[in-house]
């Protein structure tokens, strides 16, 4: 069975940074292999595209730029605000704005989202909302475990079931 839309495929897979060589963002080695629904859009597309075709077993190595991954860095999206606005009751909460930091911040409609404290000075902070693998140009190495039709209630519902997908 090879990989195509509405097929169950699992993988391992290792997340470098630019090149096989580069710094590790994350590995399932060890672990639960990572399954998703082929074609539904749950995953970068040229993470599906690249794996179009392949069947159990076959091993993969490839690259995505940062622009078709998770977008290039933008600058205009680091920004500068006073810190008094995260003061509670007239205080700044110990510990909050420490470089690194992802604050979890609402906009005026109400949209739930992160930015990063991306650096503090005496009465202001930037933070970064861009997505903290912004601008990373992404390698992945490993290979296919399994590829299987997709049960109706795993369409229906949008993600998989059982290993290595939700368990309900
Ligand atoms: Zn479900």
């Amino acid at each position: 069975m090879v990989i195509e839309p509405n097929k169950v495929v699992s993988v391992h897979y290792t997340l470098t940074e630019g090149t096989a060589d580069g710094q590790l963002v994350e590995s399932t080695t060890g672990g639960e292999p990572l399954a998703f629904i082929y074609g539904v859009g749950m995953m970068i597309p040229d993470f599906e595209k690249n794996l179009s075709g392949m069947k159990s077993g076959d091993t993969f190595a490839f690259g995505i730029a940062a622009a078709s991954a998770y977008g290039v860095y933008d600058e205009t999206a680091l920004v500068e605000v006073p810190k008094n606005m995260f003061e509670v009751d007239g205080k700044i909460p110990d510990g909050l704005l420490e470089i690194g930091n992802m604050l979890p911040l609402t906009d005026q409609e109400g949209n739930h989202f992160q930015g990063m404290v991306a650096w503090v000075g005496l009465d202001k902070v930037k933070i970064d909302f861009n997505h903290p693998m912004a601008g990373v140009d992404l390698f992945f190495t490993g290979h296919v475990e399994n590829v299987r039709d997709a049960e109706p209630a795993e369409l229906e519902h949008g993600h998989v079931h059982g290993a290595g997908g939700h368990h309900h």
